[in-house]
């Protein structure tokens, strides 16, 4: 199962997370922002569920 992740916080230029269509991203080990040796706190939810496809629709 694929888990995106949806930021708190907005991600810095140097995020190099490959973002999703909802908004949210899986995130990069190597990341600065969201990599193995941060792990912020994220929403998580499962690729194309429920609430992935509701953040998609909210979207421009
Ligand atoms: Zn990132
Ligand atoms: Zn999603």
């Amino acid at each position: 199962m694929i888990l995106h992740r949806v930021p708190y916080v907005q991600p810095s230029p140097a995020c190099r997370c490959p973002v999703q269509v909802c908004g949210g991203i899986i995130p990069d080990p190597d990341c600065p922002d969201h990599g193995d040796r941060k792990s912020p706190a994220m929403e998580r939810h499962e690729a194309d569920g429920e609430r992935c496809r509701e953040l998609r629709s909210t979207r421009p």
